[in-house]
């Protein structure tokens, strides 16, 4: 029998409901490099799948990673309300597997749904998903230090129809990947452009949630970036193209004369979970944390004074990401241009050994998943 070719039907008694599991009859992870899995290319042999219609959520099912069958009046197709998350699951040094900080992911997944109009997913069906389809593919999580198995849960609607109101019928898929590092650079330095016409968000738009229509028009952008030479975006805001909002799709940290800065989550900056354990780590460390605007002219100011001693992005794919080149107008900026940074490095090692499970998980922020 073709590999993906479900056989086995099996029903999970859960505490919330029934789950039905369809497990492929031959795994195909014999077939993938685990060591170098590239980023979002591969895909586990299952995936999380649950409908909404009638006005409510059905029975949660697990079944083999495929094609999905759509009409081209599909609503999403055409006016994007659809959403997703992005959350890691590393493997634990002393077995098993650890999903990180899942209960934000999930959180923030139905903060997306509130602004997009979708129905809320109940978050211990979201725990239950994540779990079993952890536990069922958990081979497929790299063991190699670095690489991670990458969760995306995302919605979209699914009227077929082309009025542009919120669908009665959604779809919730949970899709799994094996991946390595984000950025070719590793955590080696990337630098940064600002554009000089386009925005990614504004207050009272989308920027704070994961809407995925918030991602299709930064990719010009991005690619001119490219062309000119650069790894990635600086976003200003805007309103006034004076305050630095986020890295691609990253939050963007400064440590200046020893205390760190990050832009204030007021509308317009996705509030990232990493950015959230980094404040967290900064500040158990005793580094003073500042959540405020930064406009880039204090950044150039404080490279030129001497008192910038680092910038990084922060985000699940990437983890910590230094910045070592800025280019603004015509200027250009340039820190630890060949190196991470001594903080940047901290934060990278303590995160990473927290997910790998190498060091303690002070701040209770791994899921751990059993596999045997
Ligand atoms: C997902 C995302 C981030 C990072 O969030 P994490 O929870 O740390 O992964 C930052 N900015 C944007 C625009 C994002 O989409």
């Amino acid at each position: 029998m073709k590999n993906g070719t479900s056989v086995q039907t099996a029903i999970r008694e859960t505490e919330t409901s029934a789950m039905t599991i369809k497990k492929v009859s031959v795994s195909r992870v014999d077939q993938v490099d685990l060591e170098n899995p590239g980023f979002g290319k591969v895909f586990s042999d299952h995936m999380f799948s649950l409908d909404y219609q009638g006005g409510q959520w059905q029975s949660p099912q697990i079944i083999p990673f495929g094609k999905i069958e759509i009409l081209p009046s599909l609503a999403t197709l055409h006016y994007g309300q659809a959403l997703f998350e992005g959350m890691k699951a590393f493997n634990d040094s002393n077995g098993g597997v650890n999903i990180f900080r899942p209960d934000q992911h999930q959180e923030r997944i139905n903060k997306s749904c509130r602004r997009m109009c979708i129905p809320e997913i109940d978050g211990d069906t979201f725990m239950e998903a994540l779990e079993e389809l952890i536990r069922l593919d958990h081979k497929w999580v790299p063991t190699k230090r670095g690489n991670a198995l990458y969760i995306r849960p995302f919605v979209f609607a699914t009227d077929e129809d082309l009025s542009v109101k919120a669908s009665n019928t959604y779809r919730f898929l949970i899709i799994t990947s094996p991946v390595g590092a984000y950025y070719k650079e590793g955590i080696n330095p990337v630098s940064l452009i600002t554009p000089d016409k386009y925005v990614r968000s504004v207050k009272g738009g989308t920027g704070n949630i994961k809407a995925t229509g918030n991602y299709g028009p930064t990719i010009l952008p991005a690619r001119k970036a490219k062309e000119e030479g650069f790894t990635q975006v600086l976003w200003l805001d805007a309103k006034e193209h004076k305050y630095v909002e986020e890295v691609g799709t990253m939050n963007i940290f400064f440590k200046i004369g020893g205390r760190l800065i990050t832009p204030p989550l007021e509308g317009s900056i996705l509030g990232g979970i990493t950015r959230d354990s980094v404040i967290h780590l900064a500040q158990d460390w005793g580094v003073a944390v500042e959540e405020r605007s930064i406009s880039i002219d204090e950044v150039f100011e404080a490279s030129e004074n001497g008192t910038l001693e680092e910038a990084f992005g922060t985000g699940t794919a990437a983890v910590i990401s230094p910045v070592g080149r800025i280019q603004h107008n015509e200027k250009v900026l340039t820190t630890d241009e060949d190196t991470i940074g001594p903080f940047a490095k901290k934060l990278y090692d303590e995160i990473t050994g927290i997910q790998y499970g190498e060091r303690p998980d002070r701040f209770d922020w791994l899921h751990h998943v059993t596999t045997d």
